[in-house]
């Protein structure tokens, strides 16, 4: 636009996936879609280690902010738990939900913590682990009916759509020490700080509000973290569209970091980054998104491979350990 800089039409819209670390991909796929009741939006491999599997979970078409990924690497020793890392994913659910979902949690025999609340008391969550010990909120929240404009729960999950997770509430970020991370966020990533309490500092962007928050915890007593099984390997944020995402990766040179290239992932375009305190960041773009290679309905159901590695199928899927898919659907809608 004619007068403005770059800088101002600059958009980090909010969080796009997390990725995360398991071991057994069937027991992680099962945690998600049958406790947590999200989708598998997609079954692929790890691009750069196409023998281990990528399985993304989110809302039915995985929008962007609801995407939860795993690498399973079933021998993968479990991870630390610290600094530099990213320490807590947490989802949205509707206000007056958390009874349902502490039922839920113990039905299953999933370990989870007494609700807490935070911010004066305003924020109301629930912290539980998966069956990697990966750490996990669902934090309630008043904004469900502005949520569902953005995210649609599945309706073969065996949650009530009622009672769904809504995409990510926000992701935080245990450092060291917190000034220039602070300083990433706000003055180049475009971040403005929302709340303040103790030694948590809550930041937002582009609209604000869930699925945009950042929170950063100062602990520079916790021993520093180790990114193996049940840790976060990284977080995304999102970007609208390809120029967007190359005037991001100058800005981040521009801010002293050592951005990649821009690599392809097939469902969106990505840049990675180690931002000051040790945490992996990505900006990814929303497009083309999970059905650029199979129909909504059939989100998940197959082993999708990118063109490049096509040639090599028959290879990657004898190397891969078998899931069983069509069970956990038919269970879920049983359950529904
Ligand atoms: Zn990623």
């Amino acid at each position: 636009m004619a007068g403005k800089s770059s800088s101002e039409n600059r958009d980090i819209l909010g969080m796009h996936h997390v990725t995360a670390i398991a071991r057994n991909p069937q027991t992680n796929i099962d945690f998600y879609t049958r406790v947590l009741g999200l989708r598998l939006v997609k079954l692929t491999v790890n691009f750069d280690d196409p023998q281990t599997y990528h399985l993304y979970y989110g809302d039915k078409i995985g929008h962007p902010g609801s995407v939860l990924t795993f690498f399973p690497w079933p021998d993968a020793p479990r991870g630390v738990r610290g600094t530099g890392q990213a320490t807590v994913t947490s989802f949205s659910i509707p206000e007056g939900s958390m009874d349902y979902w502490k039922a839920r949690l113990e039905q299953k025999a999933v370990k989870f913590e007494e609700v807490a609340k935070r911010f004066n008391r305003k924020e109301e969550y629930l912290t539980f682990y998966d069956s990697d010990d990966l750490k996990l909120e669902l934090v309630a929240t008043d904004q469900a009916k502005k949520l569902r404009k953005g995210f649609t729960p599945w309706e073969k999950s065996p949650v009530p759509q009622e009672r769904a997770i809504l995409g990510f509430h926000s992701v935080t970020l245990t450092e060291e020490g917190y000034e220039k991370t602070a300083s990433l966020l706000k003055d180049t990533m475009g971040f403005r700080l929302v709340e303040e309490e103790r030694e948590r500092f809550r930041y937002e962007t582009g609209a604000g509000g869930p699925s945009t928050y950042v929170d950063l915890i100062c602990q520079p007593a916790l021993r520093r973290g180790m990114v193996l099984a049940g840790t976060v390997h990284h977080i995304a944020f999102r970007t609208s569209n390809d120029d967007q995402q190359k005037a991001w990766r100058q800005d981040i040179i521009r801010a002293g970091l050592n951005p990649t290239p821009v690599i392809d992932r097939q469902y969106f375009h990505s840049i990675y980054f180690r931002e000051p305190g040790g945490v992996l960041f990505e900006i990814a773009t929303d497009p083309p998104g999970f059905t650029l290679d199979e129909p909504e309905e059939e989100l998940g159901t197959s082993l999708k491979l990118p063109p490049w590695l096509e040639a090599s199928r028959k290879h990657i899927e004898k190397s891969l350990p078998k899931v069983e898919l069509s069970k956990s659907l038919v269970q879920n809608q049983a359950i529904a």
